[in-house]
């Protein structure tokens, strides 16, 4: 196997500097991913190497299948369902992109103005978020402290046992996922912060509209009795 080299040193030995380039630390974010599945026997027998193999060994199957449940669920918005997956893959322009590609003034948050502003941080730290999240959970009845968009779902597989009921939460955090990222291009944009509870009113809306939609007939009387007293 070929090894890489950046600046001279290989790459699994270099240490990103503080004020390395964005393109650097990109790069050095990938090999902290693939570092140690590439460290592992059954790679270094490998005489050649492919990108695609590299991200097949560092995406464990029990990953894709959870993820691919939670994403592309059949009751989600297709619109709430991209922005989920660019959340995952981290592809969201974020004002810490944005600024590096120099379109903003600076890099912090558009909603707290406390942090720099990352996928991780607006959709898992900021408080703003967290309101927003808290408030959510409480229009679902659903009964847990985690307030992170990705241990949520992972709370609902293992605690709600009606698949119904299972595909209209996740179908919900996709969409919550969706309006804190609307709210937030609001905020950089238009300069004006949507209320929690104007968010919340826009997803109940926009959720039961579409399973309503999507279900039809289908859907039991009980299901649907259940869906419109949310
Ligand atoms: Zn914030």
């Amino acid at each position: 196997m070929h090894t890489i080299y950046i600046e001279g040193k290989n790459w699994l030995h270099y240490q990103t500097p503080l004020a390395a380039s964005w393109a650097i630390k990109c790069i050095c974010k990938a090999k902290h991913a693939c570092s140690d599945a590439m460290n592992s026997p059954s790679w270094h027998t490998k005489s050649r190497y492919s990108i695609k193999e590299v991200y097949n060994l560092i995406q464990t199957q029990a990953d894709k299948t959870q993820w691919a449940r939670y994403v592309w669920n059949r009751l989600s918005i297709p619109k709430h369902r991209f922005i989920l997956w660019m959340l995952i893959w981290d592809r969201l322009k974020t004002r810490d992109k944005l600024f590096n590609y120099g379109v903003c003034a600076d890099n912090l948050c558009s909603f707290c103005g406390d942090a720099v502003e990352t996928s991780a941080h607006l959709f898992f730290d900021c408080v703003y978020n967290k309101r927003f999240l808290v408030a959510l959970l409480a229009w679902l009845g659903l009964n847990t402290h985690r307030t992170s968009v990705s241990l949520i779902p992972h709370w609902i597989r293992r605690n709600c046992r009606i698949s119904f009921k299972r595909e209209v939460f996740y179908a919900s955090i996709a969409g919550g996922v969706y309006q804190i990222w609307k709210a937030r291009n609001s905020a950089v944009w238009d300069h004006s912060v949507s209320t929690i509870e104007g968010l919340l009113h826009s997803l109940q809306s926009d959720v039961k509209h579409r399973i309503l939609s999507v279900s039809g007939k289908k859907l039991s009387d009980v299901d649907r009795e259940w869906l419109l007293a949310l």
